[in-house]
């Protein structure tokens, strides 16, 4: 009993409520506003310079890698321009030493490996043809821009993008760090390992995940509604929205077409209230940020993504552990547990160490609803090498597991209500009989259990949403959305490629004929005419 009220104590220390969940939308949307006005505020909003979302028409053969946090993935897109894609994919883990390598090259040359791997396996072909071609051709101008694969390299790190493959990094998160990289060009490191493998891949555009899923949702969704929202539930999270140009304040370097009157903006929200005017904040929320890489940042994100919740988790189970007046995951004798045996719990179990919970035995316990969650218990056996653990140890376990997953969907509706709201779509009588469309990406969102679900219970509590509200927006998976949404973002990259030498092309001519006194070529705007 003692084990029960104390579970149930530390849970209720992970209730959010419908009133700080109302504090909240207000607090970010302010912090918002004010990333838009100006630099060095808690929420970045990073102009992406992408200003239309596809509608499904595109087309072509593209590549794209994804850097997550724990995962890289390699893949091909084929876009068919009817709103389906084939995508042919591979992924490998990425091993826990080169995250915080000595230096950057380390990674990238691991990367460019992995896109050589599958470029052998699955383009064969493709591969063969351009060495062959690389042997005959005399001049390497020839063939070097038509037969090469434009990739676009999702990278999910915060980033200062200067140009639609140029961009460099501000600063590591979820875990990584190589000091070394930071302040460069992610697009030219990873360029330099491709060049060194001799492939014929041309990084063409660089793409935030957030960014990738907005747009991969934008081409797959069903009906003519653009989406507004592209959000990561992962390893971290973030999200990526449709802004109006006129409250962007903060001043913009780069070229971009301002015919839309919107730009996508990457909020980086993961930093969202750093200063913890809003965000709760237990005893085990102060642990982990204090042994984490990165104290003091990223403080919505250590509450919400997957990466974090099974540490948090973790950090409450050392504590219940030493507690005196419980018995938790420990038995007098065997007649106090309901297997009849003792609980114990190997020496060198991951429970003792940082990150050693994985997020994912969270989504195992919320599914677990077997009378004697035989199914828990399996898991901590397997996992973390808790045998025997009894029905009351797992049934605590479970209850504050569900608190912490619990918050993580009611703390990630404040940052969806709170762009929903941004985009006036709700109240726009333009809009009146669409859905309000969302995509969304990552583990965290796609498999732990009920995740939308509370999402939506806290979206009807929050004021100018409501029931009528929450009704029309519509949360999808975006799913592989940052594989499919680089590929659209690389072929927008080859479109103003080909516009820009085709540009340069007739400058050439225009000014060789005005040294000659002639007018071949007419002064009126050559490129767009030609697409
Ligand atoms: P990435 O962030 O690298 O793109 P994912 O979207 O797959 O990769 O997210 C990985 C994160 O999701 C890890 O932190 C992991 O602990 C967590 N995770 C994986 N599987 C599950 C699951 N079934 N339920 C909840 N979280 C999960
Ligand atoms: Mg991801």
């Amino acid at each position: 009993m003692a084990l029960e009220a104390q579970s149930a104590a530390i849970a209720a220390q992970f209730d959010y409520t419908d009133d700080q969940v109302n504090s909240a939308v207000n607090e970010f949307r302010r912090q918002m506003t004010e990333g838009l006005e100006k630099d060095g505020t808690s929420l970045s909003q990073i102009p992406t310079y992408v200003t239309g979302v596809p509608n499904g028409t595109e087309k072509g053969l593209y590549m794209a890698v994804d850097l997550g946090g724990t995962n890289f993935r390699v893949c091909s897109i084929q876009l068919n321009g009817d709103t389906t894609f084939n995508l042919t994919f591979s992924k490998v883990a990425i091993p826990r030493e080169l995250m915080v390598a000595k230096t950057a090259q380390e990674l990238f040359a691991f990367l460019a490996k992995q896109v050589e791997l599958f470029l052998h396996t699955h383009h064969e072909d493709h591969f063969e043809q351009h060495v062959r071609r690389r042997m005959t051709m005399s001049s390497p101008d020839g063939y070097k821009d038509e037969h090469v694969f434009r990739l676009g390299f999702t990278f999910s790190f915060p980033v200062q993008q200067v140009g639609i493959n140029k961009g460099t990094l501000i600063r590591w998160t979820k875990g990584f760090d190589i000091p070394d990289a930071v302040g460069k060009d992610v697009c030219a490191l990873l360029q330099d390992e491709i060049d060194k493998l001799h492939l014929p891949v041309k990084v063409a555009a660089l793409v935030n995940d957030t960014v990738g899923t907005l747009m991969a949702r934008s081409y797959s969704s069903p009906g003519k509604t653009g989406t507004v929202l592209g959000a990561i539930f992962g390893t971290g999270t973030n999200g990526a929205y449709v802004e109006k140009l006129s409250n962007l304040k903060k001043p913009l370097s780069g070229e971009y077409d301002k015919t839309t009157g919107e730009m996508v903006i990457n909020t980086e929200w993961g930093s969202f209230d750093n200063q913890l005017s809003v965000l709760p904040n237990t005893a085990w929320d102060v642990a982990l940020d204090k042994a984490s890489p990165n104290p003091g940042i990223q403080m919505y994100e250590k509450r919400v993504s997957g990466m974090f919740l099974g540490e948090i988790l973790r950090l409450v189970i050392i504590d219940l552990l030493k507690d005196p007046k419980v018995s938790f995951l420990r038995d007098e004798n065997s007649s106090s547990n309901d297997w009849k045996s003792t609980t114990n719990i190997v020496s060198d179990s991951s429970v003792y160490t940082q990150w050693g919970l994985d997020t994912a035995i969270m989504s195992v316990a919320a599914a677990d609803n077997t009378p004697e969650l035989s199914t828990l218990r399996g898991e901590l056996e397997k996992q973390l090498g808790i045998y025997s653990a009894g029905l009351d140890d797992a049934q605590a376990f479970k209850a504050i597991a569900n608190a912490i997953g619990r918050r993580s969907a009611r703390l990630s509706a404040v940052a969806i209500a709170a762009i929903v709201l941004q985009t006036g779509k709700l109240t726009d009588p333009a809009n009146a009989d669409e859905p309000v469309d969302i995509g969304v990406d990552g583990s965290l969102v796609e498999h732990y259990p009920y995740f939308r679900d509370m999402i939506y219970e806290a979206l009807r509590t929050v004021d100018g949403i409501g029931e009528e509200g929450a009704k029309r927006i519509r949360i999808g998976i975006a799913k592989d959305g940052s594989g499919v949404g680089a590929a659209l973002i690389a072929l927008v990259a080859a479109g103003m490629e080909k516009r820009l030498t085709t540009a340069d092309y007739l400058g050439e001519l225009r000014s060789n004929a005005k040294s000659n006194n002639l007018t071949v070529v007419p002064e009126t705007s050559a490129t767009a005419a030609q697409d």
